[in-house]
């Protein structure tokens, strides 16, 4: 059985992402898209359990696709997996930069774990969840680059945003 891991922020899950994830689960027989976090750094719009409920939520016609969150060291967590294979998007030469780096750090951590890029679907190269955020802070409609299943729950929670921040 073939497993491989799909690791990222998620914050919030994007269209970009469902397209990587539904085209990596293609190719394995089990993929895990892990929401990674860090204890110490733990910042954004969503909790890492409220973002893995939205990847559950848009994924669940999936099948072989398992949703998890995790603050351990990506190559620690993918060897207690049983993962050989690290999926990751690539959208331009600016992500190349960071992800090849991170390939081979992986790679010199645990030798048997492999880095597969996938290159972004053109609709969606200049999508990330900074972009989304960004855009829902200004109450811009996200079809589109959201899934629909989850459109409110950013909007909502934007809004609780909003409104937990002081006036000017
Ligand atoms: P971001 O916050 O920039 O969207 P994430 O950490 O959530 O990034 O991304 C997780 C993985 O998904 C990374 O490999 C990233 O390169 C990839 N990715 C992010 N957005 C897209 C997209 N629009 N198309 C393809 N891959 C993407």
């Amino acid at each position: 059985m073939k497993t491989a891991i799909y690791p990222g922020s998620f914050d919030p899950i994007t269209l970009g992402h469902l397209n990587i994830i539904k085209r990596a689960a293609n190719c394995f027989d089990k993929l895990i898209v892990c929401v990674m976090y860090n204890m110490e750094k733990n910042t954004g719009l969503f909790s890492p359990s409220e973002r893995a409920d939205l990847i559950r939520r848009v994924t669940m016609g999936v099948p072989n696709v398992e949703v998890d969150v995790s603050s351990d060291l990506l190559t620690d967590y993918a060897r207690a997996k049983g993962a050989t294979v690290v999926v990751q998007g690539l959208r331009a030469v600016s992500d190349f930069d960071k992800e090849f780096q991170m390939a081979l750090i992986n790679r010199r951590l645990n030798p048997q774990l492999d880095t597969m890029f996938l290159t972004a679907s053109e609709k969606y190269m200049y999508l990330s969840s900074s972009a989304i955020k960004e855009l829902a802070h200004y109450g811009v409609d996200l079809s589109g680059w959201v899934p629909w299943e989850i459109i409110d729950d950013v909007e909502q929670k934007m809004k609780e945003l909003k409104g937990a921040l002081p006036a000017f």
